[in-house]
């Protein structure tokens, strides 16, 4: 029970005056941003709104905004989401207040990053339903409805979901889903400005790989934030920033730096384009024995194919390399672009060092980890020191 250790919050509270890192948390619900911020999180890194669509109750409207036929049909499914993922991002402000000032966190919250098929049904299992009705005979009615979702699901059906309509390409493709969900969070961060705490939305478009991709969705955004100040009368000060979790996005940050405020390095998915490793199945398929070391045929010698587990901890010649490159050119372009990370290595001793020596403002990670990450990142900083001594 983190709130009874009193040495241990002694002992993060002295290594929090060393730190430079700011410490963030990745949480989707109200309840993990509480979480975060009893173990010393200082603003949301990371809220995956996906995460928030696949709720029993919102699940089949989801699937009826991504199988609709017509513009007003997915409209209508929108129409029908937007009050939840109003009360969603009003719960996350609410949850993540300063206790000292009264005054909000950050939050970044991320546009829908769904592959696809985690939403829709199983185009496998829908073949074996067909064909046993089929087989059966008689039941004619549930027979065709089948068949008609089989036929629209294969139409959405891709062979590798990771690589395909995922991130930014689906709000580019179906703006209104980018609409919905800007209105959601602005008009929420509205609603509790109006309550008198002062709110810092930071909306982050993921999957980016081209600055016109970016670009886009920002002119989509700035048309939904000037209705909604008009329609509340609050001007929310939001901030608008990428994913830089494809390595042409690191190899372009100069331009894409000219459009967003930040970047948060996904290093789940740049782990994954970088190496060309699943990061669904390489763990346990053979990644580790690579790390481990593959024995020498004959010998009792092992050959290590890499020094590290590139899922755990940043790679200093892959991604890391790629991270150092996007933080120099978008810093090239704009000195005060804010950068932080935001991938599972956000909570990694050794990134966190690697993190702090190319100068992120801050890492994110799972709420747990904040300590450890708060600990490491007062290490870097006071190793830093002793190595320039
Ligand atoms: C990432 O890719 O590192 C990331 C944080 O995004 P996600 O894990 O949701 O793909
Ligand atoms: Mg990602």
């Amino acid at each position: 029970d983190f709130e009874k250790e009193e040495n241990l919050r002694t002992l993060l509270a002295w290594a929090d005056k060393f730190r430079k890192l700011g410490i963030w948390a990745n949480a989707d619900y109200p309840r993990d941003a509480g979480r975060a911020v009893v173990f010393g999180a200082e603003g949301i890194g990371l809220c995956r709104t996906e995460h928030m669509f696949m709720e029993q109750e919102r699940l089949p409207i989801v699937q009826r905004m991504i199988l609709a036929k017509t513009r007003e049909e997915r409209q209508a499914a929108l129409d029908r989401l937007l009050p939840f993922q109003r009360a969603d991002f009003q719960g996350i402000f609410e949850a993540m207040v300063n206790p000292e000032t009264g005054e909000g966190y950050p939050v970044v919250i991320r546009l829908i990053d769904p592959p696809l098929h985690e939403f829709l049904p199983s185009y496998e299992e829908l073949l074996v339903d067909v064909t046993r009705l089929e087989t059966q005979g008689g039941h004619e009615e549930e027979l065709e409805q089948k068949r008609q979702l089989l036929e629209e699901v294969a139409a959405m059906r891709e062979m590798n979901p990771m690589l395909g309509l995922r991130g930014c390409r689906l709000g580019l493709l179906f703006p209104e889903i980018n609409v919905m969900q800007t209105r959601a969070i602005l008009e929420a961060a509205a609603a509790v400005a109006k309550k008198g705490i002062k709110v810092h939305p930071k909306i982050m478009i993921p999957l980016v790989g081209h600055v016109n991709e970016l670009r886009e969705v920002r002119r989509q955004l700035e048309t939904v934030a000037k209705e909604i100040a008009q329609e509340t009368g609050e001007a929310v000060d939001y901030k608008f920033g990428t994913m830089i979790e494809v390595p042409r996005a690191a190899l372009t940050a100069d331009q894409i730096a000219t459009v967003a405020d930040f970047f948060s390095f996904g290093t789940n998915d740049l782990t994954q384009t970088t190496f060309g490793y699943s990061r669904d199945d390489a763990e346990g398929k053979f990644l580790l024995k690579y790390v481990d070391g593959l024995e020498v045929p004959g010998t009792h010698e092992k050959v290590k194919i890499l020094p590290v587990n590139p899922f755990q901890s940043l790679d200093r010649d892959g991604v890391g390399q790629l991270v150092a490159m996007a933080v120099e050119k978008g810093r090239k372009t704009k000195p005060e672009i804010e950068l932080g990370i935001c991938g599972e290595h956000g909570g990694d001793p050794d990134s966190i060092a690697f993190c702090h020596e190319v100068g992120l403002a801050y890492v994110s990670c799972s709420p747990f980890r904040v300590p450890v990450a708060r600990l490491a990142a007062a290490q870097a900083a006071l190793s830093k020191v002793e190595k320039d001594k």
